[in-house]
């Protein structure tokens, strides 16, 4: 099957499944994967918003940044930036960076997708993503993390949670990879400099070398990790933070939390 075929069938298939419409907050990282999903999604009837949360790593969030820009420029769109500084953290000052970035990171990206008024906020997390994710909780004994193993999140207005929606979680790394050269599209080659404290990367390896010997294992690892979430009791309840409103387990939310810290720092 031509590949350009293959790869929107993908997508199409969690889009069908999910009924995904209106409008998507078109998370954009400046890497290769968020380059493909916003492209291949301007071929649906979706109203997209692209936006780039700046997380101020120096070297390394300008260029990104810039590689988001040229892509909504190059497809018509306007891009929307949201600085992490204005909210007065500062990742360098973190030991555990890429901790306090996810949190970050998800925060941000529902709290744009909501004050826009977006239906689904879209991200590039892949298959390779989401198998190694899945992996590192069940290495870290991580279970109540054992959660996002499906691609679409499903929100909740009462805590102005907005739902999440990964068109490409069928798809490996080096499928988006060649969806990109294709197309041509702009991406930032880097690696974010505090990546080699990410402990997922040698995983990623060894997932993909196991993919080698045995074509498809990563697919099915995925149905398998999706149907175990499904059967997963939800214990723990979300609620809305007494500060910002916004969802949390607890009664203040990471993110107002990691505030409170850098204030004081
Ligand atoms: Fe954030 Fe860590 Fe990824 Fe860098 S490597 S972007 S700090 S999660
Ligand atoms: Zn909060």
């Amino acid at each position: 099957m031509d590949f350009e075929k293959y790869f929107m069938g993908r997508i199409r298939s969690v889009i069908d499944r999910y009924k995904i419409k209106g409008c998507i907050a078109m998370a954009l990282s400046g890497g290769k994967d968020s380059m493909a999903a916003f492209h291949a999604l301007t071929n649906f009837k979706f109203k997209l918003i692209p936006f780039y949360i700046d997380l101020g790593i120096e070297g390394y969030s300008e260029k990104c940044e810039k590689y988001a820009k040229e892509i909504a420029t190059m497809l018509g769109y306007e891009l929307h930036v949201v600085r992490l500084k204005d909210y007065g953290i500062d990742l360098s000052k973190e030991k555990k960076k890429c901790s306090v970035c996810g949190t970050a990171k998800r925060y941000l990206m529902n709290k744009f997708a909501f004050e826009n008024g977006c239906n689904y906020i879209a991200t590039g997390h892949n298959l390779s993503d989401a198998i190694t994710f899945a992996f590192n909780n069940l290495a870290s004994v991580n279970i109540l993390n054992f959660r996002g193993m499906k691609p679409v999140l499903e929100g909740n207005e009462n805590v102005r949670m907005v739902a999440r929606f990964k068109p490409l979680f069928y798809l490996k790394d080096d499928e988006c990879m060649k969806y990109v050269e294709m197309n041509k599209l702009p991406y930032c080659n880097e690696k974010c400099p505090y990546q080699k404290e990410a402990p997922t990367v040698e995983l990623k390896k060894w997932i993909h070398e196991l993919e080698e010997k045995r074509n498809g294992i990563m697919l099915n690892f995925a149905k398998s990790f999706e149907k175990i979430e499904e059967r997963m009791e939800k214990k723990q309840e979300i609620r809305q933070c007494s500060i910002c409103g916004y969802p949390s387990y607890g009664k203040i939310c990471k993110f107002c939390r990691l505030r409170e810290k850098h204030a004081k720092i």
